[in-house]
């Protein structure tokens, strides 16, 4: 394999940023500092005024992923969207796997597994979902097996009732489990309960509008499940993940509970800091396209939920990738507008995996809320820990992958629908002006994206990442 040097730039990692030179050899770093002069390569990327990180890990995406009874599935395969997460400098996707209906969890994690193996173009790892009991009594058997088979994160919902809501006692029991097999449970905190009744509340008055939405899931809702998610991990001596965290209250339980030395990490995703109620309150039925559960909230919310990201309250930044197209394509299943002017039968997600680190760059970085090493912290570094890929992902250090960016802070690039790669027609962050972006993406040492937006990478050249134990500090 081609090595190349990596010349003149600055290397952001989440402890330090310094300048150095990057020599990649046989996919992996293999050496750091300023020995260019001893050091040949058959390529030489000049990096001056650069800044070098490593790739970004989205440790939320649902690509071709089955949705509301297995009805329709999002628009992204993982062909598209693992291309379009590279064109944004995203090199580690990790998905989900739902059971199958007439299939146990574990048959339908490998078939999965092999379906992205043979599409994607970056390295992938998948989450396994619980499934409440009833769906496969024999799930546990199964969730012991996939932790050897590199699922060592298992989501729960605590939404959803009647079809993926587990229930206490389920969780308690899914929590022990995770344990002891050095598994990070993650969830998904919203009390199923209060979002059924207050969604029978405004269909009953007639509220059936796609704006709606937003009012059947309340903050309180998204609080108290983060609350009692915390208690019970705390109860079984557990680490914790809290996925998609959309609310300031809470994100301020996941805050208290940290400061009172709970094992809880918490992850936001850019809708929630850089879109609001306010965008989409007006848009009629074209509000569907903005419909993700938690919901996009209210403009006041921002604020709190930026101020967990700088203190550390909250840990990773990922995207719940999950596009629908607005206009329907001829290939798909049912996408954004199945169901005009009526918000429970909306397909639920917002598409973003292209888009992340520009948007949070912008956001964070360019704004001077926090400084690059945080930015690499939140897209990379600590997502790479928590989901056992560390070290061989998420730093750009000598013997790990060669799954690097080279970065101009100094860009001038406007997001669009029609700039970016991933299948659906709209853009969450349309006409947005952003001053970072990458412009070589690495994957062990492949060059996938160059200056010119080229891209060159095989389907199936990613490979299915087996993690290991998840590393809490
Ligand atoms: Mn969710
Ligand atoms: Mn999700």
């Amino acid at each position: 394999m081609a090595s190349t040097l990596i010349r003149g730039g600055t290397v952001v990692n989440a402890d330090a940023a310094v300048r150095a030179d990057v020599l990649i050899r046989d996919g992996v770093v293999a050496a750091l500092g300023a020995g260019t002069d001893d050091w040949s390569a058959d390529h030489v990327v000049d990096a001056e005024g650069m800044l070098v990180m490593p790739g970004g890990i989205d440790a939320h995406t649902h690509l071709e992923y089955p949705v509301d009874g297995f009805t329709t599935r999002t628009a992204d395969d993982f062909h598209s969207g693992t291309v379009a997460a590279a064109h944004g400098g995203t090199t580690t996707v990790l998905d989900f796997v739902k059971k199958e209906p007439e299939r146990s969890l574990l048959d339908t994690y490998r078939s999965r597994r092999d379906v992205a193996a043979a599409k994607s173009v970056v390295d992938f790892g998948l989450h396994a979902i619980v499934p409440p009991r009833e769906q496969q009594p024999d799930v546990l058997d199964d969730l012991r097996k996939l932790a050897g088979e590199g699922a060592t994160s298992w989501k729960f919902f605590m939404a959803y009732p009647g079809t993926q809501m587990v229930d206490d006692g389920e969780l308690l029991e899914g929590f022990e489990l995770a344990l002891e097999h050095g598994v990070l449970p993650m969830v998904h905190a919203e009390n199923g309960h209060m979002i059924a009744r207050e969604t029978q509340r405004l269909l009953a008055d007639g509220r059936t509008a796609e704006v709606f939405h937003a009012t059947a899931h309340g903050h309180d809702a998204e609080a108290e499940a983060v609350h009692r998610a915390v208690v019970l991990a705390e109860s079984v001596g557990t680490p914790l993940y809290v996925v998609h965290v959309s609310s300031a209250a809470a994100a301020d339980e996941i805050s208290r509970a940290r400061a009172a030395g709970a094992r809880v990490w918490g992850e936001t995703c850019p809708q929630y800091l850089a879109v609001a109620y306010e965008d989409y309150a007006d848009l009629g039925e074209k509000a569907a396209a903005y419909l993700c559960s938690p919901p996009i909230r209210e403009r006041g919310n921002q604020e709190g939920l930026w101020r967990s990201l700088v203190t550390g309250a909250m840990s990773t930044v990922a995207t719940d990738h999950a596009g629908f197209c607005l206009h329907q394509p001829e290939d798909l299943p049912p996408q954004k507008l199945r169901s005009p002017g009526y918000f429970p039968k909306v397909p639920n997600g917002v598409p973003g995996i292209e888009d992340r680190l520009m948007v949070l760059w912008e956001t964070g970085v360019a704004s001077g809320r926090f400084d690059a090493c945080r930015f690499v912290d939140l897209v990379s570094t600590r997502p790479a820990k928590l989901f056992g890929m560390f070290p061989h992902k998420g730093a750009v250090a000598v013997g790990a992958d060669a799954d690097l960016l080279v970065w101009d802070p100094a860009a001038d690039h406007v997001i669009s629908a029609a700039g970016s790669h991933m299948r659906t027609d709209y853009n969450l962050y349309e006409g947005m002006r952003v001053t970072g972006r990458p412009v070589r993406v690495f994957s062990r040492g492949e060059q996938l994206v160059g200056p010119d937006g080229s891209f060159d990478g095989a389907a199936g050249r990613g490979r299915f990442l087996t993690r290991g134990k998840p590393q809490l500090h």
